[in-house]
C-alpha cells in the first residue's frame, strides 16, 4: 500500500512551496488509494510553535488536503529514537564521540588545508567509548562506494560516500538529529513514497545510509524544484503572498490555489483546468517536472475567475462569508447570503468582489446609497410616478416571487401603453441605487415584498 507524507516544520505559516509538495503526497496516495499522514517536526524547540501547527492544519482543511491519522510530533518521539540510536550502538553501526566542536572545527580546518572534504575525521570512531556528559552518537558512515537512487523526479543520482563523514545522529543534550529522526518516523510511519523539495536532496544520501544501517526498506524519493518568482529569481516576499492563509484571507478560492499550485511543476499535456476528482485520476509522479517553475499571479487569477463560476452556489456562500463579514455585515444572515450568490457571482472574480457586489443588497433600505447620474437620469417626475404606479400594485400581491412581479411589470407597462424601458430604470435605481445589477425581478424576490416596497417609497419620497 501507498502511503505519503507530509512533515512540516512549524516555525511559520504553511508556505505556497511546502502546500504544493504537500498537494503532490496526498495526490499519490489518494491516487493510489493509500494513506497519506503528517508529520510535525517540531524539534527546533526555539523556534516551533503550537499555533503554527494549528494553522497549518488549518490551511490543509482549507485546501481540501485530507490525512488519515493523528499527526504524529517529533518533539515527543525521543524515546523511540533512542531506542534505535541504541541499536545501532549495540551492533557496532554507530559510537560514542567526545570530540568537542572546537576540536571537530580543527579537523575540518585541517583537512580543507590539505585539500580534501572538510570532515570529522573518525578518531572516536575505534574508542569503544560509552556514554558520558557532553559526549554525542556518531553514524560509522561507509567510507567507500556510493549511495544512489532514482530519483522520481530527477532521475538517477548518487553521491560518493567519501562526501560523507560520520554524522552525529545524537546530540549530547540526549535529541536525535533531523536525519535520524526523519528516517525513524519515515519507517515507523511506513512511508513508501518521499515528495519534498529539492532543497533536501543532500540529506537523501544521509538518511539512505541509515536506513541500510538500520535494515529498513528504502522508500521511493521524488525532489521537486523550487518555486521561482516571475523574474526567475527565488521565491520572495515581494513576489507577492507566500502563505496559503494569505490567498484565502486575500480571496482566492481553494480549487483555484490547488489547481495553481499543481500546474507549477507538473503537466498532463497541456490541460490548465483540473476538479480535484480529475486530479487525482491524471496525477503521477511522471508527470513532475525537473526544472523550476515561476510564480504567476495573473494565471492564478485567471484559475480564481474560473473557479467562481464553476463553484456551486451553497459552498461559494460559505466562502464569501467572511469577506461579506469583513465589508461591514457582521452576524448578516447566512440564509440571506447565499439567496444573493447566484444573483450576482457573475459580476466577480474574486470573494472580496462578490461581498462588494452584494453590498446594495445588505445595506439597511433607508442607508441604500444613489449613485447621483442614475437618480438624475432615471429618477424624473416622470420615473418616479411609474415608480409610484407599481407599487401600488406589488403591494396587492400575495406571492412575491420573480414570477409574480414580473407579471406586474408588464401589466403596468402594457395597460398604461408604455415600453419596459421607461419604467426599468426608475424601478431599478430604486432598488439597487444604480443602472447596473442584476435582473429586477430575482432582486425583488430576495429583497421581498416589504423591503422592495421601503425602497420604492423612499426613492419617491
Ligand atoms: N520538515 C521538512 C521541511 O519542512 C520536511 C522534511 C521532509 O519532507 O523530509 O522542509
Amino acid at each position: 500500500q501507498v502511503v505519503t507524507r507530509f512533515a512540516p516544520s512549524p516555525t511559520g505559516h504553511l508556505h505556497i512551496g511546502g502546500a504544493r509538495t504537500a498537494i503532490f503526497s496526498w495526490l499519490l496516495a489518494r491516487k493510489m488509494g493509500g494513506r497519506f499522514v503528517l508529520r510535525i517536526e517540531d524539534t527546533d524547540r526555539e523556534r516551533s510553535r503550537q499555533e503554527y501547527t494549528d494553522a497549518i492544519l488549518e490551511s490543509m482543511r482549507w485546501l481540501g488536503l485530507d490525512w488519515d491519522a493523528d499527526p504524529i510530533y517529533q518533539s515527543q518521539r525521543d524515546d523511540v529514537y533512542n531506542k534505535y540510536i541504541d541499536r545501532l550502538i549495540e551492533e557496532g553501526k554507530a559510537y560514542w564521540c567526545e570530540c568537542s566542536p572546537e576540536e571537530v572545527e580543527a579537523m575540518r580546518e585541517a583537512a580543507r588545508e590539505a585539500g580534501d572534504k572538510p570532515k570529522y575525521n573518525g578518531r572516536c570512531r575505534a574508542r569503544n567509548l560509552g556514554p558520558g556528559e557532553g559526549r554525542v552518537v556518531r553514524f560509522k558512515a561507509p567510507v567507500s562506494g556510493k549511495t544512489s537512487w532514482v530519483d522520481l523526479v530527477k532521475g538517477p543520482l548518487g553521491f560518493d560516500n567519501t562526501e560523507l563523514d560520520d554524522m552525529i545522529i545524537r546530540r549530547s543534550d540526549g535529541s536525535p538529529t533531523y536525519n535520524l529522526a526523519v528516517v525513524v518516523d519515515d519507517h515507523e510511519q511506513n512511508i513508501t513514497h518521499v515528495l519534498r523539495g529539492d532543497d533536501h536532496v543532500s540529506n537523501t544520501p544521509k538518511q539512505i545510509m541509515l536506513y541500510e544501517a538500520l535494515g529498513f526498506p528504502i522508500p521511493k524519493f521524488g525532489h521537486v524544484p523550487m518555486i521561482l518568482g516571475s523574474d526567475r529569481k527565488k521565491l520572495s516576499k515581494r513576489h507577492g503572498a507566500l502563505s496559503v492563509m494569505e490567498y484565502e484571507k486575500m480571496g482566492f478560492l481553494p480549487q483555484a490555489l490547488v489547481n495553481y499550485l499543481v500546474r507549477l511543476g507538473w503537466a498532463y499535456g497541456d490541460q490548465e483546468i483540473f476538479e480535484l476528482q480529475e486530479l487525482i485520476e491524471k496525477f503521477s509522479t511522471d508527470g513532475l517536472s525537473s526544472s523550476p517553475a515561476g510564480f504567476d499571479p495573473d494565471k492564478l487569477q485567471w484559475l480564481n475567475a474560473h473557479y467562481m463560476k464553476a463553484t456551486p452556489d451553497a459552498e461559494l456562500a460559505g466562502l464569501v462569508y467572511p469577506f461579506v463579514e469583513a465589508a461591514g455585515f457582521a452576524g448578516a444572515d447566512k440564509g440571506y447570503v447565499a439567496a444573493l450568490v447566484p444573483l450576482l457571482k457573475e459580476r466577480a472574480k474574486d470573494l472580496p468582489e462578490l461581498a462588494e457586489a452584494m453590498r446594495f443588497m445588505l445595506v439597511a433600505d433607508a442607508e441604500l446609497a444613489y449613485d447621483e447620474a442614475a437618480v438624475a437620469k432615471a429618477l424624473t417626475e416622470e420615473g418616479k410616478k411609474h415608480v409610484a404606479g407599481m407599487r401600488a400594485l406589488f403591494a396587492g400581491l400575495e406571492s412575491f416571487t420573480k414570477e409574480t412581479t414580473h407579471d406586474v411589470m408588464a401589466k403596468y407597462v402594457e395597460d398604461n401603453g408604455l415600453k419596459f424601458k421607461a419604467v426599468g430604470p426608475p424601478l431599478r435605481v430604486a432598488l439597487v441605487g444604480a443602472m447596473g445589477g442584476p435582473n429586477l425581478p430575482d432582486v425583488m424576490e430576495v429583497l421581498g415584498k416589504e423591503r422592495t416596497l421601503a425602497r420604492m417609497d423612499r426613492a419617491v419620497a
